[in-house]
């Protein structure tokens, strides 16, 4: 049988993203021995993809922006139901997380008296988003690991170990949280990618950073690791869920060539000015501003078109509607049939600036299409279309600590819930990240200052090494490819922008099926670099993940932010109250409804009452 390497810390971060590099960082400075382990390569992770920017109320280019108008954004984009002290939280202290990288070294784009430069992006008041041209994540991920290494350097001089305190695990892919006898963690389990070796992490506090699950749909813009692994660990943990229902999908992926459907096509093409028009070139964005925003949004081009050089007296272009809003519009331009050639809309930035202004702005923009497409985007528009981007559910955690319903178990970034309520808007993840990765590595510090975790028995090595060695064994059975395809196509299908009830009851029993077919995945070959069996490995934490979605989705009898139901279009104030949760049983997923906290009167303040009467009940009203 194989051998298990066995290692042990204080805190062991899961994912090596913007959420679990931050983590590491503060829970090293808090003289914690860490472990940080990724599946894919170090410094590849979703946080290194992101494109436009982290939003942070620095006032820097509009100086009327501060934490409180950040935060009303956000309740807004989120349609009320964001956990508002995550929220609060958020839109006080990214300020302070920017400029702390800036001091570990991030360069960001400057304003002409050399201040950290603010973009405009959808569903922000004011010009919000630090930025590195379009590629703010590479920079964010190098400060962040050289901030590691920093800190590694210094144990080397210290003592005389550069690994001692703070050590890296890339490809190294984690399979099963361990819980002891109290239900407590005890630590992890997993295997490397490379050839196949078992390892094991004990350690009293485990922080999740796993990031997304964009791979149970067949359009998305997340990469190969987003298979929903910490959200499915959670799970099994004891932890529960919230906010399943919410998906994000992002207004604008490309279309074509198919080989390139749902690459990510950035907000900030249409932050910097470009605009949405359909196949009769009509800009049609304007026939779509909801009346909970109509107050906020231009109703001609001329005055949308002001707003790029004078934002006091012009109000904001409707192509910046938070990205529900936009993701729908589409959606439906190309049902009725005013859609492009391939099956998007048109997405035109070349008549806003010049061709300088847009290599200057949009370098990656423009090497992407070229590249994949043959399109210019200084001469001509793109052709875009939806695609699935974000979760906005996650572990409930509580908001100071990252601290998820188990004990020893935290969780920060895409992978935990509550921040960003029913939809998130862009550029909030990043500053997410910062904020609450820093308070995960923190809250899972002080709890290794009086837990030492229990320990993991061989016995229960040994069961977690028999799950991951059965595909291997199994012979003749389920081919793991086939599986993942037919669940992309049902969440895709069935479970996508807009949802029916009875299309959902469908993908339940697909989804039941599918469940019992991951009990009998077979991956031939060794354990040596084999894909076919880390997807197997990965693929029952997807259809987990996609049955808490479904469920949830199916329970949730409203629309609101990410999750439109064709069924009950309304938004109702009393879902607003509601989160639900999922559980992981016996009987598989379960939810239950759980009351949302309500905004402190002094943060309610903020919103006019005509607002707030869109978004409350009667009683909360009064
Ligand atoms: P990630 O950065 O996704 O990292 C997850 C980590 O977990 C990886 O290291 C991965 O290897 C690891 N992992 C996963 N499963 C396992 C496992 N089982 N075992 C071990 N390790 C595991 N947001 C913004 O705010 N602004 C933007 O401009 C922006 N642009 C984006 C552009 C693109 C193309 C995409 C896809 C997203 C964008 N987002 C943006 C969203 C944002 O990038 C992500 O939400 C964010 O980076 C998630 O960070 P994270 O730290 O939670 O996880």
């Amino acid at each position: 049988e194989a051998d298990i390497t066995r290692y042990r810390y204080d805190v062991v971060v899961i994912g090596a993203g913007g959420a679990g590099l931050r983590a590491a960082i503060a829970a090293r400075e808090q003289g914690k021995r860490t472990a940080v382990i990724s599946k894919s390569l170090f410094g590849k992770a979703h946080t290194v993809m992101a494109e436009g920017g982290a939003a942070a109320a620095l006032g820097n280019t509009n100086a009327d922006d501060t934490w409180h108008t950040h935060f009303r954004d956000t309740i807004r984009g989120g349609k009320f139901l964001n956990d508002p002290r995550m929220a609060e939280l958020h839109a006080r202290e990214a300020p302070d997380r920017i400029l702390e990288l800036e001091y570990w070294g991030a360069l960001f784009d400057r304003t002409g008296d050399g201040r950290i430069s603010q973009r405009n992006f959808g569903g922000h008041e004011y010009p919000r988003l630090a930025h590195v041209g379009d590629r703010t994540g590479l920079e964010m991920i190098r400060t962040l690991q050289q901030r590691v290494v920093a800190l590694q350097q210094a144990d080397a001089a210290e003592l005389g170990d550069p690994d001692a305190m703070l050590q890296v695990f890339a490809e190294t892919a984690v399979t099963e949280l361990v819980t002891d006898d109290s239900g407590a963690i005890a630590g992890a389990f997993g295997y490397r990618r490379v050839d196949g070796g078992f390892v094991l992490f004990e350690a009293p506090s485990v922080v999740l950073a796993t990031g997304g699950i964009g791979k149970a749909f067949s359009t998305t813009s997340n990469s190969w690791e987003y298979t929903g692994d910490g959200h499915a660990l959670a799970l099994r943990a004891g932890a529960s869920l919230i906010n399943m229902e919410f998906v994000q999908f992002h207004p604008t992926g490309m279309v074509w060539p198919p080989s390139v459907r749902g690459i990510l096509v950035t907000e900030s093409v249409r932050g910097d000015g470009g605009v949405l028009r359909n196949s009769e070139g009509e800009r049609f964005m304007f026939g779509y501003v909801p009346d909970v925003f109509r107050a906020q949004y231009a109703e001609t081009e001329a005055e949308a078109d002001g707003w790029y050089e004078d934002p006091s007296n012009n109000r904001r272009p409707p192509e910046l509607l938070p990205r529900d809003e936009v993701a729908r519009a589409i959606n439906t331009e190309v049902k009725e049939g005013r859609g492009s050639p391939h099956g998007g809309v048109f997405l035109d930035v070349s008549t806003r600036m010049p061709a300088e202004e847009i290599h200057k702005r949009l370098p990656s923009m423009h090497h992407q299409f070229k590249e994949l497409a043959d399109v210019d985007i200084t001469a001509e528009p793109m052709e875009v279309g939806p695609t699935c981007h974000y979760v906005m559910g996650g572990v409930r955690v509580e908001a100071e600590t990252g601290a998820s319903d188990v004990p020893g178990l935290f969780a920060a970034g895409e992978v935990a819930g509550g921040m960003h309520g029913s939809n998130r808007l862009g550029g909030n993840s990043l500053s997410d990240l910062l904020v609450f990765g820093r308070r995960a590595g923190l809250g899972a510090a002080a709890r290794a200052d009086d837990h030492q975790g229990s320990g993991v028995s061989e016995e229960r090595a040994s069961a977690s090494l028999a799950r991951a060695l059965a595909p291997l064994k199994q012979g003749q059975g389920v081919n793991p490819y086939t599986v993942h395809t037919e669940l992309q196509e049902t969440m895709n299908d069935l479970v996508g922008i807009v949802r029916k009830g009875p299309e959902m009851e469908e993908a339940l029993e697909r989804l039941a099926r599918m469940r019992e077919r991951t009990d009998m995945l077979s991956a031939p070959g060794d354990r040596v670099y084999n894909p076919g069996w880390h997807l197997a490995l990965a693929l029952p934490n997807m259809v987990l993940v996609s049955e808490a979605v479904t469920l949830a989705a199916l329970e949730r009898t409203e629309s609101r932010g990410g999750h439109t139901r064709d069924d009950h279009p309304e938004m109702s104030p009393q879902w607003r109250k509601v989160n639900l949760a999922a559980r992981h049983g016996d009987d598989g997923v379960s939810l239950t409804r759980q009351p949302l906290a309500g905004i402190p009167s002094e943060l309610l303040a903020l919103f006019d009452d005509d607002e707030l009467a869109k978004y409350l009940t009667e009683e909360e009203l009064s």
